[in-house]
Order: structure tokens, then sequence, then C-alpha cells
């Protein structure tokens, strides 16, 4: 919009500079123009001004001539007139003037200088002609015009010839013009001289010869005929417009059905009776003008067409810029909100992890606090086992300490000494139990560490044997052969084996197959244990829920449904995972799946 807005601007300014520019342009080089028809003009004027000069005093000094003055006092007599012609001859000649003659008072021709010529003036009467009225009336005249006799232009300097103050007759002097003429012939500029009239009457451009710049009116016709300026020449009118250019006069002149314009200078000779002028072809400076505006204008739009582009340019490269600078703020402005969008989630992410760090803690906690519980709650069922496996060898003990003392008594030492090492077994069977009790009954702190499957399941299988025993159940064990230690607690381990293996007792416990399958395999870098029993298997329902606290099955009183999830958050701070699983033919399958123990570790505690 704006750049239309400038376009219009640039344009009218455009117009009124092609307007007012050409003007001023056409104006410099008129001056140009006049200048130079100027100096053509005063040329033109110094050399007619000239001519003319040298010949004005001429006829009154030729008058005062002895042999004039006796011819006109007695034109009649034949002598003088020979004498007199063959002397006018002579100075004609020798003044390079046209003709010289001598006329008397009636206007008769009485001596010429060209006398023997066809076209002698001798005898013609000029009475009729201004330049001998005037002579004739004492004045020294002169006068131009078309020779009646000769046909041929001159211009005449007429004298009165005074004998002793009288005037007795005119001699005149007619003098060429054609050599100036000439020398206007084929210039550029246009030179012609022109009678009061308005008649043309020397030219460079003979075709206007005799042709009238005013219109040829009667009165004008009757005065010019009057003096027979033009003899019997045709006069016509040449369609001569005057107007003006650039603050100078120019005239039009249709000539030939061409018009043409022209600039006009004109200088008046009074003394000579002419107006000369120069007529200068317009179309050149016209041209020149016209042709300086276009260069100026083209100039203009190119500059302005420069500066355009140059305007556009930096239009579009603010625009770019704001573009831009709107592209940058829109980003910050996201970058500011996606920022503030993630210290959010990120304070939250950070609450939310304190709070499930406070609820682990506690997690941990309760977990410890149900361990120990869970423990206490087997205590008391292995207790009632224990008290049963202790008073089987303490009775044992009472009655082979009661026979080895008679024995004593009756001397029969050997079989009393194996008597005491019996007592000594039993004794050794008792301490081992309690030694498990102790071990069961701390809380663990023990640290991970490499623990052999074999060892743990030997003191595991001590605990449970009576349980085994009660339920009837069979155990059978396949350790592969060099499974690797694990990484893990002995004492835990040995707990969630216990409680694994008490469980399956409970499952198959009443039934028919009551075997119980313990299996250890090396996996890569895991060793995988596993626990299979025949009795009824976990219901998939339920699957994920055995291992919840609390959750059982069994009647009130037998179960807590503590032991599974405890064992199932002993093998995970092992770094290992228990999973349950339904065997194909029926049955429950419990696998522990444990890191093989790093191997240093393994070398320092072997
Ligand atoms: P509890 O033995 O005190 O019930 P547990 O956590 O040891 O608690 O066991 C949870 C439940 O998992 C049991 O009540 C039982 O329903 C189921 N369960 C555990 N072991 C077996 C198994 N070998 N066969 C079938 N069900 C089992």
């Amino acid at each position: 919009m704006r750049l239309l807005l400038a376009l219009a601007i640039a344009l009218a300014i455009g117009l009124a500079l092609t307007f007012k520019g050409s003007a001023v342009v056409g104006r410099i080089y008129m001056k140009e123009a006049t200048t130079q028809a100027a100096t053509t003009l005063r040329l033109a004027v110094a050399a007619l001004d000239g001519h003319l000069k040298r010949y004005e005093a001429l006829p009154a000094l030729i008058a005062s001539q002895n042999n004039i003055e006796a011819l006109v006092f007695d034109p009649k007599n034949e002598g003088l007139r020979a004498r007199t012609n063959a002397y006018l001859k002579e100075i004609n000649a020798l003044l390079t003037s046209s003709d010289i003659y001598v006329m008397t008072m009636d206007g008769q021709t009485i001596a010429a200088s060209n006398y023997d010529s066809p076209v002698s003036f001798i005898g013609e009467n000029f009475i009729y002609r201004p330049y001998f009225q005037d002579a004739a009336q004492g004045r020294q005249s002169r006068f131009y015009a078309l020779g009646t006799t000769s046909s041929k232009r001159g211009y005449y300097f007429g004298s009165p010839i005074l004998v002793d103050g009288v005037i007795r007759g005119v001699i005149v002097f007619k003098v060429d013009i054609d050599l100036i003429e000439d020398s206007w012939k084929g210039t550029d500029d246009r030179i012609f001289v022109s009678d009061p009239e308005g008649i043309i009457f020397m030219t460079g451009s003979p075709e206007w010869l005799y042709s009238s710049i005013n219109p040829l009116t009667p009165e004008r016709i009757a005065r010019t005929e009057a003096s027979r300026r033009y003899a019997d020449a045709k006069l016509r009118e040449l369609p001569f417009q005057p107007g003006t250019y650039a603050g100078h006069d120019v005239v039009k002149i249709r000539d030939e059905g061409k018009e043409q314009e022209y600039l006009i200078l004109s200088q008046p000779m009074p003394e000579a009776g002419w107006t000369v002028n120069v007529l200068m072809n317009t179309a050149p400076v016209r041209i020149q003008a016209n042709t300086t505006v276009i260069a100026v204008i083209l100039t203009l739009c190119l500059a302005g067409l420069a500066i355009a582009i140059v305007l556009q340019r930096r239009m579009r490269l603010a625009e770019r810029m704001q573009l831009q600078a709107e592209a940058r703020n829109e980003l910050e402005r996201r970058v500011v909100e996606r920022t503030a969008d993630l210290a959010r989630v990120n304070s939250r992410i950070k609450e939310e992890i304190a709070e499930r760090r406070l609820t682990e803690q506690r997690l941990r906690q309760t977990q410890a606090d149900l361990i120990q519980a869970g423990k206490l709650a087997g205590l008391g069922q292995m207790s009632a086992a224990l008290s049963h496996e202790l008073n089987q060898p303490l009775a044992a003990v009472k009655t082979y300490a009661e026979t080895t003392s008679v024995l004593i008594d009756r001397g029969r030492i050997e079989e009393a000494s194996d008597n005491l090492r019996r007592i000594s077994a039993l004794i050794d069977r008792m301490a081992s139990i309690s030694k498990h009790l102790r071990n069961f009954a701390r809380k663990p702190n023990e640290k991970l560490g490499p623990v052999s499957v074999a060892d743990v399941l030997r003191d595991t299988l001590e605990i449970v044997d009576a349980r085994l025993k009660a339920a009837d159940a069979k155990l059978e064990t396949e350790i592969a052969r060099g499974v690797p230690a694990v990484k893990a607690g002995a004492v835990r381990l040995q707990q969630v084996l216990v409680n694994i293996i008490t469980n399956a007792a409970d499952a198959v416990e009443g039934l028919e197959d009551r075997r119980i399958t313990f299996t250890a395999s090396a996996n890569g870098n895991k060793v995988v244990l596993s626990v299979r029993d025949r009795g009824p298997g976990v219901p998939s329902a339920i699957h994920e829920r055995i291992f919840d606290p609390f959750f059982t099955t069994k009647g009130v009183g037998k179960g807590l449904g503590l032991g599974l999830s405890i064992s199932y958050n002993i093998v995970k701070d092992f770094g290992g995972s228990l999973s349950v699983a339904d065997h194909p033919e029926g049955g429950a399958v419990f696998l522990i799946e444990l890191d093989v123990a790093d191997d240093n570790l393994l070398e320092a505690a072997e």
C-alpha cells in the first residue's frame, strides 16, 4: 500500500518534472540557439552593411564630375554621351558595381554603363522609381528592387546632379546583391531580407523569393506596384504563423505541404530600409531538449527504481527480522513454559520419590518387624515339635545314664563307655537343634555372601525333619553337580526353604503321593532352586495374592499367611526372585532364582 502511494507520488513528481523540466531545458537550449542565431544575424547585417557602405558615397562623388555635369547640361550632345557612356562603363568595372546610369529630370536615361549590352538602359524612363524621385528632389536616395529592364535585383543609390546649384539630372548606382545572397545558401539557418511590407527580397532559399510573410492586403500590393519594386515578379503569401516556444519568438512556416518551426531573430536596417531575418530550425533544439528530458527522466526512473528496490529489500529484511524475532520470542515463551512445566513435574517427582522412599522405609521396617513376628510364630510352631524332638533324646539320655551307672557298678566298663558315647551323640544332636533355634530367633544382620546350597539344605532338613515326619512326606533332593555358591544370607535362605518345604508338607499331608522334590541347578549366572510337591497346587486366581502378607487359605490357628510374604522379600533382598507355577503333572512348583556369588567373595569365604 505504502509502495503504491510512493509510486503514485513519484509518478506525479515525474510528470511535473517532465513538464517543468522540458520547459526549463527548452529555455536553455533555445537560449543557446538564440545566441547562435544572433551571431549569424550580426554577421549577415555586417556583411550587408559593409557591402552597401562601399557604394554609398560614390553617386555624389561621380555626380560632381565635370563630364557628367556637362552631359546633363547638354543631353543631346552625342559626343558627350559616348564619352560619358565609356567613362561610366570604366568606373562600373572598376567599382564592381552592377550598373551606373544618368537620367535627365524627366526620368529619361541618357547615359549608362551598359550602353552596349542588349539590356541597355539608354532611352529607358525610370521616373516612377522612388530613388529617382528622391534624388530629383535633391536628396541622396536609396532603393532596392528588381530591375524592370535587366530583371536583376539590385540596390540603387541615387544622387542629384547639380549644375550651378540647380538639379539637372540624377545619377544612379545599381549594386549587385547576388554575391552576398549566395553566401547564405546551403547554410543551416535561413537568412532573408524583407521589405517594410514583409515581402522577401533576398534569401538563401530561392523558393521564398517574393513571398510575403505578411498577408498580401490590397494596400500593400498597391504600394508595392507604385514603385514597381518587383517589376513583373509574381508575389505570393508564405504561410507564416508567429508563436512562442520556451519564451522565445518562433514562427511556423508551412511550405510545400510541410510545416516547420523556426526561431526567428530580426534586425531592421533603417538606412537600407529593410529588415534582416534569421530563421533557425527548432527541430534539433526540440529533439535535444526532449532527449535531455527523457534522459533525465530515465535517470530519475532508474534512481527511483534503485531506491524502490533498496526500500523493498529493507522492508523484506525488516519483515524477516520481525518474523524471526517473533519466532524467537515464541520459542523463548515456549521454553519458559516448558521449563516451568518441567520444574513442576520435577518437583512433583521429587515429592513422589521422597514419599516413595518414606513408604519403602516404612515397608522395610514393617517387613523386618514381620520377619521377626513370622519367626516368633514359626518358633511357637516349632517349639511343639522341638519339645517332642528333645524329650525323646532326653528320656534316652536319662535311661542311658541310669544303665551306665548300673553297668559301672557291675564292672561292665565297655558297655558303660558305649552308653556314654550314645549319650554324647544324643547331646550333640540336641545341641545342634538348639543352635538352629538360636540362629532362627536372631534378627538377621548378616551380610550377603557366597552361600553353599548344599549346606543350607542340610541345616534346613534338620529343622523341617520333624514336620516332614509328622506329615509322612518324603523329600527328594537333586543338587546338580558343580552348582556354584549363591549370593545370599545363609540363615535367611534357610528360613525361606523351611517356609516353602513346610508349606509343601502341609499340601501333601494326607494325600497319596507325598513326595516333595528339591532341585538346584545352574542357569548362566543364576542358580535356580525349585521345590515341587504333588499336592493340589495353587489356583491361578490366587497366584499373585499368596505372596501378600496375611494371605492364607489355612484354617485359624494353622497359618498366619506371613511365610511366603517374608520369603518373597528375603529373596528380593538377595537380588533374586521367588515365583510359583503349577507343574504339568499336578502340584505346585516354587522357584527361587538367585545370583551366582561373586568369585572373589567365594574365595574369601573359603
Ligand atoms: P500360611 O502357610 O501361614 O498360610 P504362607 O504365606 O506360607 O502362609 O502361604 C500362603 C498360602 O499359600 C497358603 O495359605 C496356601 O493357600 C498357599 N500355599 C503355599 N504353599 C502352597 C503349596 N505348596 N501348595 C498349595 N498352596 C500353597
